[in-house]
């Protein structure tokens, strides 16, 4: 009955945009390239994925502590990282249309893919990171960079973590927050954009112990992904092969994702070693090791990261929950989102138009109650259940003329299309029930 086959790149940037998920910044002047903001729909579920992803990080055994860092950091941070002198990408143009494309993506020995002709440009280094200067005066030592990755503002505050939350290795820093590349071609829609989010966590441990955390944070990375709903046919971990590797890292394993358009990175996990660590050491002129309790000699906590982007995640899910089903009357588009994932946790509809007080009165009842909810009143019942599949409501509760005699309504059941009826005075009760993690 279900038909997933179908879902393209198109049909999830056309429900973004119809339904208000996500919008092009700036679209009133003809769209920003690579930036996006997030509508209703789209924030609410971008906050659903915050959610879920630091409950499941704070599930493990050991510390977790929380920085929200600035986005604008001083090039000494960038120096000291290796981002100034290694985070490029190679660039060149076409000499007759002067389009610009990354020489990884196209075939230089060939003609231009847009207009036809062949010579070329050297090849040039460019780097991504935004650049911009602090205060009036432009001179060298006011440069300052929007952050390209979070976990740089983790590292250059390590000490001050480490001395103000009485916490011991292994313990993990996370961050959730904005970073900036300029990508010489964005593309994908929420793929590979100028502006996005990560959710990053900086897994800190002995130098011994790094192997172990790689394994246990690769396994639980993992399963994350299947707890919150993604398909696990379409899901695989790949480790990265040794000329792969990013300069800081020893080891690296991406979690990838099926696409219509192939299996692409959601999430890097790597052992980062005791790189930026020192690195910022050095730069800074501070010391940043610790001593073992066990055998009372100085060392550089080695860190284990996991990298994930809020938009890329958030893109993932829209795929892996579209469908487009045949039902016996028409077909629908629904998205098939976990219920801790979606928007919307429900819609309540009066039967008729007439019954809109009292179905107000228990709409009002249950958003005091937290629950993100709709009232509609418009249309056919059929099509509010419609408008609420696309958009992935998981519940839907009619208020029908029976209602006011037996105090009961109906819940209607997003996947199943299964109907119940349950008591008003029960409905609190069963949607913390039903909601609860
Ligand atoms: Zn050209």
């Amino acid at each position: 009955m279900s038909d997933t086959s179908r879902v393209t790149l198109e049909k999830i940037t056309a429900l973004c945009k119809r339904r208000g998920f996500v919008y092009q910044s700036a679209d009133l002047y003809g769209g920003l390239n690579g930036v996006y903001d997030f509508g209703h729909l789209g924030s609410l579920m971008k906050n659903n994925i915050r959610q879920q992803w630091k409950h499941a990080i704070t599930q493990v055994d050991g510390d977790i502590i929380f920085l929200d860092g600035a986005i604008l950091g001083p090039q000494a941070v960038w120096q000291a990282s290796g981002h100034i002198k290694n985070f490029h990408d190679p660039m060149v143009d076409c000499t007759s249309c002067k389009k610009r494309f990354r020489a990884d993506d196209i075939n230089i020995k060939k003609a231009c893919p847009h207009c036809g002709n062949t010579a070329w440009t050297d090849v040039r280094e460019f780097n991504l990171m935004f650049q911009t200067q602090l205060g009036a005066a432009s001179n060298h030592s006011s440069t300052a960079y929007l952050r390209p990755e979070t976990a740089q503002t983790i590292f250059s505050n390590f000490k001050n973590i480490f001395s103000t939350n009485r916490v011991k290795v292994p313990f993990g820093v996370a961050q959730i927050g904005k970073a900036f590349r300029n990508e010489i071609t964005p593309k994908q829609f929420l793929f590979r954009m100028r502006e996005f989010e990560q959710m990053e966590l900086e897994w800190f441990c002995k130098p011994n112990q790094s192997d172990k955390y790689f394994e246990f944070w690769k396994q639980e990375r993992f399963n994350f992904y299947t707890k919150i709903g993604v398909n696990p046919e379409k899901i695989r971990l790949r480790p990265h092969a040794q000329n792969e590797l990013a300069h800081y890292s020893t080891q690296c394993v991406d979690v990838e994702y099926q696409f219509p358009f192939g299996w692409k990175e959601l999430e890097g996990i790597a052992d980062r070693g005791n790189y930026d660590l020192t690195q910022h050491a050095q730069e800074a002129n501070k010391d940043l090791s610790q001593i073992d309790d066990e055998t009372k000699e100085r060392f550089i906590p080695h860190v284990i990261e996991s990298s994930v982007g809020v938009d890329r995640l958030f893109l993932t899910l829209l795929f892996d929950a579209y469908c487009e089903e045949q039902l016996e009357k028409d077909t629908r588009v629904v998205l098939k989102l976990h219920k801790n994932i979606a928007p919307i946790k429900l819609a309540i509809f009066p039967l008729s138009k007439q019954l809109a007080e009292p179905t107000k009165q228990l709409f009002n009842e249950i958003k005091k109650h937290g629950y993100i909810c709709t009232f509609d009143q418009t249309g056919s019942i059929g099509k509010r259940y419609r408008r609420n599949d696309e958009i992935g409501t998981p519940l839907c509760i009619t208020y029908d003329f029976e209602s006011q005699d037996d105090q009961c309504v109906t819940i209607r059941h997003r996947d199943t299309l299964q109907q119940e009826r349950i008591a008003i005075d029960q409905i609190i009760t069963y949607l913390y029930n039903y909601f609860s993690l």
